[in-house]
């Protein structure tokens, strides 16, 4: 029987300096000297944001934030880009009535997102991307993205779930699409931190599980919490998640972030910022 398969995410060493000598562009691990090369080298960088709220009973309450770091800190391993440290909290009070979830208000969390955009073009970053791990911070950052566009800062919002071809690879491998806590969700975590995952809660995931993320009436989604709609706190079915799927999603979303990190750097000011009044 062949091995059973090992996350294989986290077998680099995340540290400023390697004994190679190569930079990992992490600014936590960096003293402001070492900063100080970085930002003089490179001008764009990668903010991981995510959320601390309930992912059902089988999965951490970090899981869209240790998304988030990991993809981010993969992406600038291999592209040079600035990686910062991982925002945690985020745009949750919908998951209010399970034990755990803290959020802050959109506009707090605006505020936030955009102040550290800003401290980061003190130091001469011109393009930031936001490597965002929970659905709920996206109408935030969509907002500061189009106020940081006008102030010459051009940024963008990456998220791993919804791009194209890891919509394709999901359609390939789960019947069932779960979009929060999921076969997908799962997968990713187990990829990234197999030891926070509770296989014995699967079923008491499913029981409880929404068929989707949200109430719809005549195409018309309601502002509900996540417990008008899922007793569980997940939206369908982990029960098909595996590590190999796992770390086929999160392959496919690090080479679509590295990717899109190479044609952001290189696009012109033209492509990125708002065009003069017309003649
Ligand atoms: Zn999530």
């Amino acid at each position: 029987m062949a091995d059973s398969p090992q996350p294989q995410i986290f077998n680099h060493t995340l540290t400023c300096y390697e004994s190679s000598g190569q930079w990992m562009p992490l600014l936590e691990n960096c003293s402001w000297k070492r900063a100080g090369e970085m930002f003089r080298d490179k001008k764009i960088a990668l903010i991981p944001v995510g959320a601390t709220e309930q992912h059902g009973p089988h999965l951490p309450l970090g899981t869209d934030f240790f998304t988030a770091k990991a993809l981010a800190e993969a992406a600038a391993g291999k592209t040079g880009a600035i990686c910062t440290p991982v925002i945690p909290i985020g745009v949750s009070a919908h998951h209010k009535q399970f034990w755990g979830t803290l959020w802050v208000s959109p506009e707090t969390f605006r505020h936030y997102m955009y102040e550290i955009s800003i401290s980061l073009g003190s130091h001469g970053v011109r393009r930031i991307i936001f490597v965002n791990g929970h659905g709920g911070n996206l109408a935030s950052l969509q907002e500061i993205s189009r106020t940081l566009r006008l102030e010459k800062l051009n940024s963008l919002i990456f998220q791993w779930w919804t791009n194209p071809s890891s919509i394709e690879l999901q359609r390939q491998l789960f019947k069932s699409k779960g979009s929060h806590a999921g076969a997908t969700e799962t997968s990713m975590v187990l990829a990234i931190r197999p030891e926070l995952v509770e296989s014995g809660r699967y079923e008491e995931a499913a029981k409880g599980a929404s068929a989707e993320f949200g109430i719809a009436k005549f195409g018309t989604q309601l502002p509900v919490d996540t417990l008008d709609f899922s007793q569980s706190g997940a939206s369908l079915d982990p029960r098909e998640a595996t590590v190999e799927a796992g770390n086929q999603l999160f392959h496919a979303a690090e080479e679509n972030l590295v990717n899109l990190i190479r044609w952001f750097e290189k696009a012109g000011e033209n492509e990125l910022g708002p065009r003069p009044h017309k003649e």
